[in-house]
């Protein structure tokens, strides 16, 4: 952990994998709701009711993380997306949740990627190297979102279909 001023959430070590700009614009509470990625993230999931089909899954709330399908008696977290456009921000975020689980000394054993849209689920487990690499993560989203300014804008795949399209693209 960092310090308990600089909570690093899932959204955030996923946005970091995505674009440094989104992060930090996210991170200053600058953020399009009416086009927001996350919006139409929990829209797509609440249309998908029978993801809530048994009890054993839990919200849980722990340090900058919030898990919204936690599986306490096998030690499962699972995460749901709507495409896999962004799987490797996707699997950041998860491994970070299965982390900071860890880091708390909350039994966990691994995660579950769903796409329910195309039928399928991805398996995700903690290795050594994650364990090696997710502090330092942490460190950049912390100095990044710390930046005076905005990262410099640079053009990605991604670009269209971001929230902050308008925001970065126009004049
Ligand atoms: S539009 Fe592109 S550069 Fe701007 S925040 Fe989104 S992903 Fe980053």
């Amino acid at each position: 952990m960092t310090n308990s001023s600089t909570l690093v959430t899932g959204t955030q070590i996923a946005y970091f994998h995505l674009c440094h700009r989104k992060l930090w614009l996210f991170a200053h509470n600058i953020k399009m709701e009416q086009h927001s990625d996350l919006v139409a993230e929990g829209k797509f999931i609440d249309e998908h009711s029978y993801l809530k089909r048994a009890d054993r899954w839990q919200e849980l709330s722990i340090e900058g993380i919030k898990i919204d399908h936690f599986d306490a008696q096998r030690g499962i977290v699972r995460e749901v997306k709507k495409s896999r456009k962004k799987e490797h921000a996707h699997r950041a975020q998860l491994l970070y949740y299965l982390y900071v689980l860890e880091r708390n000394e909350i039994p966990v054993s691994h995660g579950l990627l769903e796409y329910p849209k195309l039928r399928q689920t991805e398996e995700v487990w903690l290795t050594d190297e994650d364990r090696r690499l997710i502090p330092l993560w942490e460190a950049e989203v912390v100095r990044i979102i710390q930046l005076e300014s905005c990262p410099a804008l640079v053009k990605k795949p991604i670009c269209k279909n971001c929230s902050y399209y308008e925001f970065c693209f126009s004049a």
